[in-house]
């Protein structure tokens, strides 16, 4: 039983308690975080829904097993700041997974008292108390951690793969080095995400946390090009993560896709969130006309749509498959639908038309309707024939997935790699000895908290290899053998 713990009675029959977020007025013109958090009071409701179950199966879904229950039973007896520090044993990051982390499909999925009464809003009361300990001043990491003397690992990609692994194997005394390309630190946290979904001062705080700890941080560095692995190792470095996301955009593959207005979500949301080209004097602006169509049903699709409404555009997400196949969080997609963003499902574009200037003008699609279950374990759009209709659009938007950033795999062809995905065992080990891999690279397109998982794998594997003898290179799933 938790020393703090004090009883409560849990009532899982109490509502529900609702997230409250900026009006949809407002937040169709402004960047400001549209979530508002909870308060005092709705916290103390929603935490007394938990159960406290014996065997709590939200901590086993949750991929970082965070221990849920000893979280919400500190909430639910007034104890925010002992909440984050129990968080904080095993994540680092509570502002960001609170945020942006999928629930419904973890941790919330699995939470007992979900099919009847609907879970326990667990996202919501973790990011309330990742932010009662920042209004606090609190100290998150536990315990005091003296500045790392161990072998030197070296993590690339700053993303949230990268991050629990520096969490991890700081903690373990090793001295952590993060390589980043771009010149801001957070993979995709802080090139995709928007801030009206992840306050940037938060992802910076967390991100500030590791290097607290010791983690040193290089950014504008490029593994495979400023420096390859090879050179990491002679540096010193016993053993690399690569931890390099999924940044290559897929592309529509359709007549028109060159012309001006036409952009992929990668390089549309790049530039709107880190070179801020939302703003009227930005170097590298932007610009939406007055109807933008965005390809896609993932929440790169959601953060494009809702950017380009806030930039003044009337917008329409078409998906070629329904609804309930959408891959986005659910919060983001009802929080689009506020918005007034709307959706035409069961669509596909099949060519883009312009003008004599080369600007997108027209974009022609094709009814779809649901067939067999493909290997995504949604069922398949399959086109209907006949029915292409025209719509007039001024910007156009592919937001239909990514593949892996093949810089430094292309320049090291030890690394076995399957469609572009580098390969790897349960323990993130790669076909090169002491290289591990893990989040997007090896996943394709994810989430936060898998990517995390991978990371702290890699991690637990790194320190089993580090600490023990010599490691040699790792015994890979067979059909990708030799
Ligand atoms: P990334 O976050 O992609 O980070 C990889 C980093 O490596 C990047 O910073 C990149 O610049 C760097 N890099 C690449 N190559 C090199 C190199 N050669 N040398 C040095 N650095 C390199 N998931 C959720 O759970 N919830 C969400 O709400 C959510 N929203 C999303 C919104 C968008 C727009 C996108 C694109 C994805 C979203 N996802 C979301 C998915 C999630 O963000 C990813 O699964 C996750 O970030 C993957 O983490 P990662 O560490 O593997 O890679």
């Amino acid at each position: 039983m938790d020393a703090k713990a004090l009883p409560y009675k849990p009532n899982p029959k109490l509502p529900r308690q609702v997230l409250p977020v900026l009006q949809p007025e407002v937040r169709a013109k402004s960047a400001d975080e549209v979530a508002l958090g909870f308060a005092e009071r709705e916290v103390s409701v929603e935490a007394q829904r938990c159960l406290q179950c014996p065997k709590p199966a939200c901590v086993n879904a949750c991929p970082l097993h965070i221990d849920i229950k000893r979280f919400i039973s500190r909430l639910a007896q007034g104890d925010p700041e002992g909440a984050v520090d129990v968080i904080s044993e095993q994540s680092p990051f509570p502002g960001v997974c609170g945020r942006v982390c999928q629930h419904e499909l973890f941790c919330e999925d699995a939470c007992l008292i979900g099919k009847k009464f609907g879970p326990v809003a667990i996202g919501s009361l973790e990011r309330f108390a990742a932010d009662h300990a920042r209004l606090a001043k609190k100290t998150l990491t536990p315990g005091a951690f003296p500045a790392p003397t161990g072998k030197k690992v070296a993590l690339v990609g700053s993303g949230p793969a990268s991050l629990i692994a520096a969490f991890d194997l700081v903690r373990k005394n090793y001295r952590v080095t993060v390589f980043e390309a771009l010149h801001k630190l957070g993979g995709v946290l802080a090139y995709g995400i928007p801030n009206f979904r992840l306050p940037r001062e938060i992802l910076h705080e967390e991100i500030a946390r590791l290097q607290n700890m010791g983690v040193e941080f290089v950014t504008s560095f490029i593994v495979g090009k400023t420096a390859s692995l090879e050179e990491l190792f002679e540096e010193g470095f016993e053993a690399v993560f690569i931890g390099t996301g999924a940044g290559l955009p897929f592309m529509l593959g359709i007549p028109g896709e060159n012309l001006i207005g036409v952009y992929t979500a990668n390089e549309f949301l790049t530039r709107i969130n880190l070179m801020e080209a939302y703003k009227a004097d930005a170097v590298t602006p932007v610009r939406v006309g007055k109807r933008t169509i965005v390809v896609g049903g993932g929440n790169s699709a959601m953060d494009a749509a809702r950017w380009a409404k806030r930039m003044g555009s009337e917008t329409i997400v078409l998906f070629r498959r329904g609804r309930a196949e959408m891959r986005a969080r659910l919060e983001e997609i009802e929080h689009a639908e506020e918005e007034g963003i709307q959706f035409h499902f069961l669509a596909a574009p099949v060519a883009l038309y312009g003008d004599e200037s080369g600007t997108v003008r027209e974009i022609e699609c094709i009814e779809m309707r649901l067939g067999e279950v493909d290997s995504s374990g949604r069922p398949s759009p399959v086109p209907i024939p006949g029915s292409e209709f025209r719509l007039e659009v001024d910007t156009v938007v592919a937001a239909i997935g990514q593949a892996p950033n093949p810089t430094l795999q292309r320049v090291t062809p030890q690394l076995i790699t399957k469609r572009g995905k580098i390969v790897v065992n349960e323990a993130g080990e790669t076909s090169m000895a002491l290289v591990y891999a893990g989040g997007d690279v090896v996943r394709g397109g994810s989430t936060v908290i898998l990517a995390m998982r991978d990371g702290r794998a890699a991690a637990e594997a790194i320190d089993k290899a580090l600490s023990g003898g010599p490691a040699a290179a790792a015994e890979l799933p067979a059909e990708v053998q030799g």
